[in-house]
């Protein structure tokens, strides 16, 4: 019977996420939670972000992608703790060659949000919410979790043969901009120590 009860639970979240979201009205609102009636238990649901997620952040490093966010949401009396897992690709500058490439994303994170008496982001990870509130966007934190998500090199991958999939227009300019410039003058230098300390 338990097992029964959720996954009644499970299909009336996915059904209001989807009554909410699938309205071309509101793209954003699908992000929107009402946890207001839901009793104390657990609740599974996912979310597809795509280019429009995107295009809704001004200063979004990602322009295009798709990533999905499977959610379970632990529904406690006086706290909701979501567990999130993104798997995706998106679409960002190479620092390398300042082209376009898809970047795997995979990571695991969660979102403890307590009642308190104010609004308040307590940490990365906890966000405080006021008594009153009986929903919670997470698009914010989806948004800034994709973006940590990002690694701090950013540069296209290799194929199988180990070559570098930059563009090779712009590459064949930096690769000759690295050959090592050597003075002349500071090599002779280096052959005279290089001579002393031999004769020591
Ligand atoms: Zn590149």
């Amino acid at each position: 019977m338990i097992k029964k009860d959720l996954s009644i639970r499970i299909l009336i979240v996915n059904f209001a996420a989807q009554f909410l979201g699938g309205n071309i009205v509101d793209y954003m609102r699908q992000f929107v939670i009402p946890f207001g009636g839901l009793k104390a238990g657990n609740y599974n649901f996912a979310f597809e972000i795509d280019d429009e997620f995107f295009e809704n952040f001004e200063y979004s490093e990602v322009g295009e992608g798709r990533v999905q966010v499977v959610c379970r949401l632990e529904r406690q009396e006086r706290m909701l703790i979501f567990h999130f897992h993104f798997t995706g690709l998106v679409t960002i500058a190479c620092d390398r060659c300042g082209q376009d490439y898809k970047q795997p994303l995979d990571g695991e994170t969660r979102l403890i949000v307590k009642y308190g008496s104010e609004h308040q982001e307590v940490s990365e990870e906890v966000l405080m919410i006021h008594e009153k509130e009986n929903e919670i966007d997470l698009s914010q934190f989806f948004y800034e979790y994709i973006h940590l998500l990002l690694p701090m090199k950013r540069v296209h991958g290799e194929n199988t043969a180990g070559e570098s999939l930059c563009d090779p227009e712009i590459t064949r300019f930096i690769s000759e901009d690295k050959t090592p410039q050597v003075d002349p003058r500071w090599e002779k230098l280096k052959q005279l120590k290089d001579n002393t300390n031999q004769e020591n």
